[in-house]
């Protein structure tokens, strides 16, 4: 397979000309202190979209200091209006819509299609905060002995640094900001550093939208270990929330100790999607479709271990591959295209590392195994069977286009190989059989549970996960309560 990219055209060129390159602190747009910058990347290509401005370690103590400077008078800020900003960014990026997605696009690699579903996805955690901003509850109990009055309120945790990774490149950052500036934090951003311009054009519109200076600020960085390291030991900080890997947030739990920091931490999977032989099969070879390939495989919740009962497993391998082999490869810009680049070049060796290593150990490659001629970081979209249980595959992410399956006999079995990880953050099932869904998805170590569904996120649902898939939830009634502390009064009885 050869792929042959177009290059940045004119208009992609004043779309990113229109994007603002500097780091935005304390309402403006500024120069990093030591007047450095940073080169992004289009993945499709390998050519350089534009520079954006580098924070150092200075940068980070400046926009700390606007965030304390800024978090009594926002968490005072009436949660009518906190809400109505919040409102107004989900119209404006709602309008913008067709940039958003390009530039995701541009940066990221994804199909436009699929950055027009991240761009809406990612609004609806503005409208979803926007609303949840007015809800904020607290109680009023009889202690037990009748002699006080036990009051609850929620008040906000205060300033809170925010760090994004690079595969969903609007929607993990508003799935934060959204509902930090809803409880009423001030936050301090770092989005990933081969996808800033995103970022950037959501900064624009929230302070478009009325964002007062200091309560937010965007730091994008080639250096994050010097940025974020020194950050978690200031006192200002009250907070870390982090979606990306289990090693990074490890670390980051780490530096978190130092302040005792509430902690939020979106961080790896290693997703089982089961498949029953009393399953609707086309609805599974879909489902599967879907959880495997949507943003490439390169999503925390994608597919990662295929798991068929023995009646159904060879024909599910055959119609799964006959499928993928079908998809369109190429520059998410071009007109038909189903599957983007990978986003960068080291993920794409480790991808095809991890398919050498499970065909070592036995695996056939059903289709694709191998990366395409081209001067972008492209990955074929591919099928193994016969993968061995100590293969590196079933326990590490593969975070790209490629779907092992495996054979089971039995539901038990399947439940102890689905929960055989350290990871714990969505695993799927696709069965006719009510009693064995409950079953399964009771038995299922996950955060999140799809059944007959190969996507579980929305707004409105709590995302997250278990064992080292992660701490806290983001979106649905519980996202909000990750940058609230409850605050309890007691008085006497009156
Ligand atoms: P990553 O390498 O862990 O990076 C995530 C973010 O952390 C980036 O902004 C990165 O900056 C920053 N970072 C890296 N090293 C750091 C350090 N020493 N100190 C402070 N910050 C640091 O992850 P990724 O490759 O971007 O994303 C893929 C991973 O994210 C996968 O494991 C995926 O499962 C996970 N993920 C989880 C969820 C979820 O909701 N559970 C959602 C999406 C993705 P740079 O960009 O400069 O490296």
């Amino acid at each position: 397979m050869t792929i042959d990219s177009a290059r940045v055209s004119e208009n992609e060129r004043t779309l990113l000309a229109r994007v603002p390159k500097g780091l935005f602190i304390a309402g403006e747009w500024r120069d990093a202190a030591g007047g450095a910058t940073f080169g992004v990347e289009d993945p499709a290509t390998g050519d350089l979209l534009a520079h954006v401005a580098d924070a150092s370690a200075a940068d980070g103590a400046t926009a700390l200091e606007a965030a304390r400077a800024a978090q009594p008078t926002w968490a005072a800020t009436p949660p009518r209006e906190r809400s109505d900003i919040l409102d107004r960014a989900y119209h404006a990026v709602v309008e913008r819509i067709e940039d958003f997605a390009l530039v995701i696009t541009l940066e990221m690699g994804k199909p436009l299609a699929e950055s027009r579903g991240e761009v809406r996805y990612a609004a609806d955690f503005l409208k979803w905060f926007s609303e949840q901003a007015v809800r904020i509850r607290g109680d009023y109990r009889v202690s037990p002995d009748g002699q006080s009055r036990l009051l609850t309120l929620r008040q906000p945790v205060g300033p809170s640094l925010l760090i994004s990774p690079w595969n969903f490149p609007l929607a993990m950052i508003t799935r934060k900001v959204a509902p930090a500036l809803a409880a009423g934090c001030t936050a301090v951003l770092k989005p990933a550093e081969d996808t800033p311009l995103t970022c950037q054009l959501l900064a624009e519109v929230l302070s478009d939208a009325g964002l007062p200076p200091g309560v937010l600020s965007v730091l994008p960085t080639s250096d994050p270990a010097g940025l974020v390291g020194p950050m978690l030991a200031d006192e200002r900080l009250r907070k870390v929330s982090f979606t990306g890997s289990t090693a990074v947030g490890q670390n980051l739990l780490i530096g978190a100790a130092q302040n005792v920091l509430r902690t939020s931490m979106e961080l790896g999977g290693n997703s089982a999607f089961l498949v029953f032989d009393d399953a609707d099969l086309d609805a599974a070879v879909e489902g599967a479709l879907l959880a495997k390939l949507r943003n490439g495989g390169e999503s925390c919740v994608a597919a990662n271990r295929i798991l068929v009962q023995s009646g159904v497993a060879d024909e599910f391998a055959e119609r799964l591959a006959d499928r993928i082999s079908q998809v369109k490869v190429g520059r998410g810009t071009e007109p038909g295209t189903q599957l983007g680049p990978m986003i960068n070049r080291e993920q794409r060796d480790r991808v095809q590392l991890l398919v050498d290593d499970a065909v070592r150990g036995g695996a056939t490659v059903v289709t694709g195994g191998s990366a395409p001629d081209s001067d972008g970081y492209f990955y074929e979209p591919t099928v193994i069977t016969g993968v061995s249980a100590s293969a590196r595959i079933t326990h590490e992410e593969v975070f790209g286009p490629v779907a092992p399956v495996y054979t089971f006999d039995h539901e038990n079995e399947a439940l102890r190989a689905a929960n055989d990880t350290r990871f714990g953050l969505v695993s799927y099932a696709y069965t006719r059989d009510i009693g064995r869904a409950l079953r399964v998805a009771e038995g299922l170590e996950a955060g999140m549970v799809g059944v007959n569904r190969g996507l579980v996120s929305n707004a409105a649902a709590p995302f997250g996960g278990v064992k080292q898939s992660g701490l806290g939830r983001e979106g649905g009634f519980e996202g909000i309560d990750e940058y609230l502390s409850v605050k309890y009064v007691a008085i006497d009885k009156p």
